[in-house]
């Protein structure tokens, strides 16, 4: 068996690999997609220490890196299952069994998708999904929020800082987000919220012109002329696998400062967790602090 098994080969899970091998002990990492989000990333510009680069780039990187230690790596394999026996049995989608003393689990998370014409064909063209990473492609441009849910409207907040304007397109007939969120939105000049709307299609030609949408009450459809949109509809844990077996929040796996969760042995890292921020740099810290959180249950069992 393994003592330290990484299930997840995105930048959480690559970390918490290497900080487990670098202890000397057998360490796994099973990914579907080694990489993880950072292959859809086209420009990454908050990595500290590197200026500028680009997700494809990061994700050989961390491959490379995790290469140079003694590590298996299990790349394009699913985990569909976990069980605590004696020791952890990961069931993989092909119905290989993995065992091990210690699991850190690092599967990440997916933003939701609107599902209408142009989202797809504009990602990274346009359409994006993370105003902390993306923002500041749009400084001087117009930009729309889907989504006035509390992170719409702290996207909004925070994009109407560096871009000209922002529009904010609502399904519901109001926002949800907490009031201060709202009455800082509604104070900032360059900035319109449209309620009860849906969109119904990013327009562009090879990157995003516009967005339309109906007005659910008259029927109505607009157009807006802009260069980006955020889709804010939520970051969705890649969890559903774990089943009941370990304690979740909105599907997020709840970890203390060591990233343990409520199952002995069981410890998780990145953006499947209810860490507050999703970040990069963020989630390599994380899966740090996991397998040095597995080291020392491993010592103490
Ligand atoms: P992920 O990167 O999601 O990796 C999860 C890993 O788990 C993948 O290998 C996946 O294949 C695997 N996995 C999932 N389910 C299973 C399963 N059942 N079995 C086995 N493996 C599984 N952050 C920044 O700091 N700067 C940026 O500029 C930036 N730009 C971004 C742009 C986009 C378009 C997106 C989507 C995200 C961006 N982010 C950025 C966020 C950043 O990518 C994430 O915070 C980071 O990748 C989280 O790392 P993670 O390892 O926790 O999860």
């Amino acid at each position: 068996p393994y003592d330290v098994l990484v299930v997840g080969g995105g930048p959480s899970g690559a970390s918490a690999a290497i900080y487990a091998a670098r202890k000397g002990i057998r360490t796994g990492i099973v990914a579907e997609r080694f990489g993880g989000q950072i292959l859809d990333t086209l420009s990454i510009e908050n990595f500290i220490s590197v200026k500028a680069t680009e997700g494809p780039k990061l994700a050989a990187s961390l491959e490379e890196h995790v290469k140079d230690y003694d590590i298996d790596i299990m790349n394009l394999q699913r985990a569909a299952g976990i069980k605590k026996k004696d020791l952890f049995e990961v069931e993989l989608e092909n119905g290989a069994v993995l065992k091990s003393k210690s699991v850190i689990v690092s599967t990440g998370a997916r933003w939701r998708n609107v599902g209408v014409p142009g989202e797809q064909e504009f990602k990274n063209k346009g359409v994006a999904y993370c105003p902390h990473c993306d923002g500041p492609l749009f400084e001087g441009k117009d930009v729309a929020v889907i989504g006035g849910g509390n992170s719409g409207i702290e996207a909004a907040i925070d994009l109407a800082g560096i871009v000209k304007h922002v529009t904010v397109l609502e399904f519901m007939p109001e926002l949800k987000a907490d009031d201060v969120l709202q009455k800082r939105l509604y104070s900032l000049p360059n900035v319109t919220v449209l309620k009860n709307v849906q969109t119904k299609e990013i327009t562009g030609i090879d990157k995003v012109n516009g967005i339309s949408y109906v007005d659910r009450a008259t029927g109505e459809e607009g157009h807006i002329e802009l260069q980006g949109v955020f889709v804010q509809i939520g970051l969705v844990p890649n969890t559903e696998w774990l089943g009941d077996t370990v304690e979740r929040e909105r599907g997020e796996i709840v970890v203390d400062k060591r990233g343990a969760t409520n199952v002995p042995g069981l410890f998780a890292a990145g953006d499947c967790t209810n860490s507050p921020y999703k970040q990069i740099i963020i989630s390599m810290g994380s899966g740090a602090t996991a397998a040095l959180g597995a080291f020392d249950y491993l010592i103490r069992n």
